[in-house]
């Protein structure tokens, strides 16, 4: 591992650049890691944050922490498997302004032997990870459209490009997310309306250190596979995602940005 594995990103560091200013965002995954940090960081960026996530807790837990900094949010429990809870969501949105970036980060990981998957176990991931950020990018696309404006991002994985043992649900839902956002990009694009991936590595979160895992031993081995010598924080997730729905990268659409520390150069 780096032994100058840096603390995680500056959360107040300036983030004028961004220009979210007076915007409304749609985070997905709210609750918790990546969608939290992303959440914190639009609203510290200017945007009024509509905050999704099945876990209302943890929803208001960013909504107070949001709030206690002087940032706009609401959060609405949505099940993203669900297209009409998704309509509702993009609906409750529109109520504070138009929808100007849409970000896709809900997902559950499951290692289960691909021998071993059942029937619910594969409608239950493809629903949430692919389904989910499907029907999310079809609920902001059908509002962006007559507006001519707006930024897709999608959450999707390392996981995508390299098959591991035990995760073939969740590599299969996404690499279909790369491709799903190939294709809005496609059909998006002629609408002013730009689609981008972000990928992530091995992250810091909830999803990465369940209870009682060892977390010095989790870090030094996923550092390891990093030419930095670095894991990341969600910090670094939302940095990108903040970068793809801003003004930054109006040159940018299609693409899937991985940041992974270098762990996988496809
Ligand atoms: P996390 O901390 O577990 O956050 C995921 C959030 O999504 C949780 O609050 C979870 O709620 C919520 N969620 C799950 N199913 C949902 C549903 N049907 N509807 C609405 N919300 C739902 O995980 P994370 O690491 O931040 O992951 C965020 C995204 O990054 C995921 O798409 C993941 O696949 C991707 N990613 C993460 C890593 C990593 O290393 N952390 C790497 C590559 C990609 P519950 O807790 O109630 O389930």
């Amino acid at each position: 591992m780096n032994p100058e594995q840096p603390p995680a990103f500056d959360p107040n560091a300036d983030l004028t650049l961004f220009g979210l200013g007076g915007s409304v965002v749609v985070v997905t995954g709210a609750a918790s890691g990546i969608g939290r940090a992303s959440a914190i960081q639009f609203a510290r960026a200017g945007a009024f944050v509509m905050l999704a996530d099945l876990d209302e807790s943890g929803l208001a837990a960013t909504e107070r922490k949001i709030r206690s900094a002087s940032g706009g949010a609401r959060s609405i429990r949505t099940d993203c498997a669900d297209p009409s809870e998704l309509d509702a969501l993009a609906e409750a949105a529109e109520q504070e302004g138009p929808i100007c970036a849409w970000c896709n980060v809900a997902g559950i990981v499951r290692k289960v032997a691909a021998v071993d998957v059942d029937p619910a176990l594969y409608r239950q991931i493809l629903d949430i990870n692919m389904g989910g950020m499907f029907w999310g990018s079809q609920v902001a696309a059908r509002r962006m459209i007559p507006r001519r404006r707006g930024a897709i991002i999608n959450v999707s994985s390392n996981a995508a490009d390299e098959p591991i043992a035990g995760l073939s649900l969740y590599a299969m839902s996404k690499a279909g997310v790369n491709m799903m956002t190939r294709s809005f990009a496609k059909e998006l694009g002629p609408h002013n309306i730009r689609v981008n991936a972000v990928a992530p590595g091995f992250t810091l979160t909830a999803m990465t250190r369940p209870e009682g895992t060892d977390t010095v031993a989790l870090l030094a081995r996923n550092a390891a596979r990093s030419p930095l010598g670095l894991v990341g924080a969600p910090e670094d997730i939302a940095f990108a995602i903040l970068y793809l729905a801003s003004d930054a990268s109006r040159f940018i659409t299609g693409q899937v940005l991985r940041v992974n520390g270098g762990t996988s150069m496809p």
